[in-house]
């Protein structure tokens, strides 16, 4: 199933608020990446001149089975067929200034190859979604920690919340958000994303 779109949520870690000077969110920040950003594990993430700072996100991605459209947070998951390990690479410094000034975030959240996925695992692989531990290494050192535990809005919610506006189809990701820890990414680097019992996605930077 192929996706149609990548809904992203911002700041749904709490530990990740102040890193960016960011409010604790009344509701979920939604916003999209196109689908032409998406690259596989071992492919390289590509920083385009211009782009400015470029940082490194790992997130769990949420993958749909059947379209959801304004469903309950309780039937919510019976949605999901696949999850995966992500990397939300966002170009900061645009990112910044699109936000100081009131702007879309779409060029900074959307270049090509700013959408890493590790290969999915059908969501029974876990036990509980919202007790998974993340991790991200760039060349050897460790980035980033946290645990889907930690999450302001449970992936369900998130779902539930999203599909009351839009319909999420089957096929379309979700990029659930990132713990703190995020960095700046430079050419050579090797990115080592984990999600326990998931997966591994691993990314050269050129
Ligand atoms: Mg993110």
């Amino acid at each position: 199933m192929k996706a149609n779109k990548i809904v992203g949520v911002g700041w749904n870690y709490r530990s990740h608020l102040g890193e960016t000077h960011a409010q604790l969110p009344s509701e979920p920040i939604v916003f999209l990446k196109p689908t032409s950003a998406i690259i596989g594990d071992g492919d390289p993430i590509r920083i385009p001149a211009g782009a400015g700072r470029v940082d490194h996100e790992v997130e769990l991605a949420v993958i749909m089975g059947r379209d959801a459209r304004d469903v309950s947070a309780d039937d919510a998951l019976s949605h999901v067929s696949h999850i995966a390990v992500a990397n939300d690479v966002t170009a900061r410094e645009m990112q910044n200034k699109a936000r100081d000034t009131g702007n879309p975030w779409a060029l900074a959240k959307g270049m090509d190859t700013f959408a890493p996925i590790s290969e999915p695992v059908p969501l029974d692989t876990v036990e509980d979604i919202q007790d998974l531990r993340l991790e991200l290494k760039v060349n050897g050192v460790l980035r980033q920690k946290g645990r889907t535990s930690l999450m302001i809005f449970p992936v369900a919610e998130l779902i539930a919340y999203i599909s009351r506006f839009m319909t999420i189809e089957a096929g379309d990701i979700i990029f659930t958000g990132t713990p703190e820890g995020i960095g700046p990414l430079t050419p050579g680097d090797e990115v080592v994303a984990k999600i326990d019992g998931v997966g591994i996605l691993r990314n050269t930077v050129v």
